[in-house]
């Protein structure tokens, strides 16, 4: 087995969060002069693991295996969320430098090759999950050309000029290279931490569906409009918001997770009718039967208060996900390594965050490895986990990389 280095893990993910530290977290936002540099940082790091490594056309960092006869890529993303932690993302990037570190200097694992990938924008700065898609040839030409910065408007194209990324060849998956992907990544929740467990064995990342749902009103003077007379698109979406969360317990699976998230009334003053208010509504579950009956209720509850007036209603998809199960030969092998390292302190479970492995699920085998957050918290700079979690978490991602590595070598040969 590939015996991992502790300290050098933690001493890694500690360089990688300066760049851009902020408090005791990480402001690394996608393609920022810092991200650039952290990429470059990267990129020096897994040549010197013995990849050959480039920074492609959209910012993915990927260093290759020239020599191994069996390869299994790994990876995660490296840019944070704003002022956000310093192991969202960071924690997988290292893991699969460690590996590819540990696998090369394991004489046993010579024919048994690590590739890692740290993947562009997961973090939805720009879009979503750039790099991943461009990876797997998922990312047209046309949405470069039309996305822009959620922050400032910067053209994506621009972004990548000033990267100093435009123009390099986007590198793209070939997935008779690979027998799958592997992604470990901090649990964000607190599943594992309140429960005392230290490993997650990733069954289905949730599928994600958003909405944008409108309420059109008649925008009027608060003073010398009669309430009789009034059509208040934000009283309006303020009644229908309540009826959504009314309801949706009532439909819930054990972990289907809701938000209204966005709220907008126009003109938004004090002395005036809101004339038009609009909310984002989100749903996640694993469950897709779930997430369609979900749909149909919230269709139902915008078509009744359209109904009944005063003000119109609508409703617009803006993007659903599908829920993404993970290899359950993958889940096996993570599981063994876990009860290895672990006895019975791991659980299957499914991510209630989106993650670049469900892109990388569409071409190749895939599979996740959580380690638990401190206190469930996340996208946020205190983000933490226990030291000894991250070092024993490296080392069950190792064993469970040599094992499904092995296992599909054992397949193939059969
Ligand atoms: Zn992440």
């Amino acid at each position: 087995m590939p015996i991992i280095d502790g300290e050098r893990v933690i001493a890694d993910l500690k360089r990688l969060a300066e760049f851009g530290r902020y408090k005791t977290g990480v402001h690394r936002p996608t393609y920022s002069p810092i991200d650039v540099e952290s990429r470059h940082w990267l990129a020096d790091k897994l040549g010197e693991a013995g990849l050959d490594t480039v920074i492609d056309g959209i910012g993915n960092v990927i260093g290759r295996n020239p020599s191994a006869r069996q390869r299994l890529l790994v990876g995660s993303h490296s840019e944070t969320q704003p002022y956000g932690g310093w192991l969202d993302g960071s924690l997988g990037v290292i893991y699969g430098l460690e590996l590819a570190r540990a696998f090369a200097a394991d004489p046993n694992c010579a024919a048994l090759g690590i590739e890692v990938a740290a993947w562009a924008d997961e973090e939805g700065h720009y879009g979503n999950y750039l790099g991943s898609r461009s990876f797997t040839d998922a990312l047209p030409e046309e949405e470069i050309d039309q996305t822009r910065g959620r922050d400032d408007g910067t053209p994506l194209r621009q972004a990548l000029e000033r990267a100093g990324f435009a123009g390099r060849p986007p590198e793209r998956v070939d997935p008779k290279r690979y027998i799958g992907y592997l992604e470990a990544h901090i649990e964000q929740g607190d599943t594992l931490d309140t429960s005392g467990l230290r490993i997650g064995v990733v069954e289905t990342i949730v599928g994600i569906w958003n909405y944008r749902v409108s309420l059109i009103g008649e925008q009027n003077h608060a003073g010398t409009t009669r309430m009789v007379r009034r059509k208040d698109a934000g009283v309006s979406m303020v009644r229908l918001a309540t009826r959504i969360h009314d309801r949706f317990p009532e439909i819930a699976g054990p972990r289907t997770v809701w938000t209204i998230g966005r709220i907008l009334l126009e003109p938004n003053a004090p002395s005036v009718v809101p004339g038009r208010a609009e909310m984002l509504v989100q749903f996640r579950d694993a469950d897709i039967d779930r997430l369609a009956a979900f749909e149909r209720n919230l269709h139902e509850l915008v078509n009744e208060a359209d109904r009944a007036g005063p003000c119109a209603c609508e409703i617009e998809t803006i993007v659903r996900t599908e829920p993404r199960p993970m290899d359950p030969g993958f889940q096996e092998q993570i599981e063994a390594a876990a009860e290895r390292h672990a006895p019975r302190l791991h659980l299957r479970m499914p991510s209630a965050a989106g993650h670049d492995a469900a892109v990388l699920s569409y071409r190749m085998p895939a599979g996740m490895m959580f380690i638990p957050s401190l206190r469930g918290i996340s996208h946020h700079w205190s983000e933490d986990s226990k030291e000894e979690d991250t070092v024993l978490g490296a080392q069950v991602f190792a064993d469970a990389a040599e094992r499904i590595l092995r296992a599909e070598t054992f397949t193939r040969r059969s």
